[in-house]
């Protein structure tokens, strides 16, 4: 991790836990997580499914020092596309973060490069908090294809950031330690504060108990970041908290977080037991 850098710690719920179940976990990692100096710095953020995104649990979350975040967002702000969430609406709920192209919507519900970009830039507009994950499958890794692969997918993101223009530039140090903030605030302060995150989560990795190893990991991310800096520009790579995902438990986070390029975690099953997430976040400080 580079303190320079924001810091991130979060849980992908998936299709996991239900209202009653969610309250009742801010409630417990409340009381396991002690208030320290060390946890302010981070940012911890719970990817509920949207049915657990209500005003009762965000107050829990809050005073549980967790923000909460979508695991999917729609390109458009409204209309006719079943199924799918708005990222404005989220917004008004107070919930500022969004997972955008996580493997399993790539794997599963037909997420491309090109829709991944469509949304990534809808609540990039919006001021929204991204994690945009990457990463390549088994097969992919054994071919010798990883950078290839990562490349591509870094590609699409890099050109929905560019669209973007002038304020990709202007924002590099604003977003770095930036808070979340409305887009009610982010108008008003004329650009946007959010943070955009890259997760690296090599697909064979996912539920499967199989990390990649700490040396594994940091070469991939400071591929990822070199490419950024390709891509973007120095600045830009510089700036972006890169996470690391694929079976992240208390007992690997330490030696993940302590590489310069590991900026945090983003962890599936180990975040749905509020005391393993708590480890997890206590070993990563
Ligand atoms: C994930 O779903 O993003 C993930 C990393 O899952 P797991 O930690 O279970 O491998």
């Amino acid at each position: 991790m580079n303190i320079n850098r924001a810091q991130i710690i979060a849980g992908n719920w998936k299709m996991n836990h239900g209202p009653h179940e969610a309250l009742e976990y801010f409630q417990s990692i409340r009381k396991a997580l002690p208030e320290s100096a060390g946890i302010a710095r981070k940012k911890l953020v719970i990817f509920p499914v949207a049915y657990c995104l209500t005003s009762a649990i965000q107050a829990m979350a809050k005073l549980a020092n967790f923000e909460l975040g979508a695991q999917n967002v729609h390109w458009e702000t409204k209309g006719a596309f079943t199924g799918e969430l708005s990222a404005s609406v989220l917004q008004s709920m107070e919930v500022h973060w969004a997972l955008i192209a996580h493997s399993e919507r790539r794997q599963y519900f037909g997420e491309t490069d090109e829709t991944a970009s469509k949304r990534f830039l809808q609540a990039a507009k919006l001021g929204v908090n991204i994690i945009y994950c990457i990463g390549e499958n088994l097969k992919e890794r054994e071919a010798g294809k990883t950078e290839a692969i990562l490349s591509a997918q870094l590609s699409a993101f890099s050109k929905a950031v560019l669209s973007l223009g002038a304020r990709v530039k202007a924002d590099v140090g604003t977003r770095m330690g930036a808070r979340t903030g409305t887009s009610a605030e982010t108008e008003a302060k004329g650009k946007s504060t959010s943070i955009w995150a890259i997760a690296y989560e090599p697909v064979w990795a996912i539920g499967t108990g199989k990390t990649a190893t700490p040396e594994q990991a940091q070469a991939v991310h400071a591929f990822i970041r070199k490419s950024l800096e390709k891509k973007v520009s120095e600045e830009f790579a510089a700036d972006t908290p890169i996470l690391y995902g694929g079976s992240v438990t208390p007992q690997n986070t330490e030696a993940l977080v302590r590489n310069e390029d590991v900026d945090g975690v983003l962890v599936g099953g180990a975040s749905l037991k509020p005391d393993e997430f708590a480890k997890i976040i206590k070993a990563a400080i």
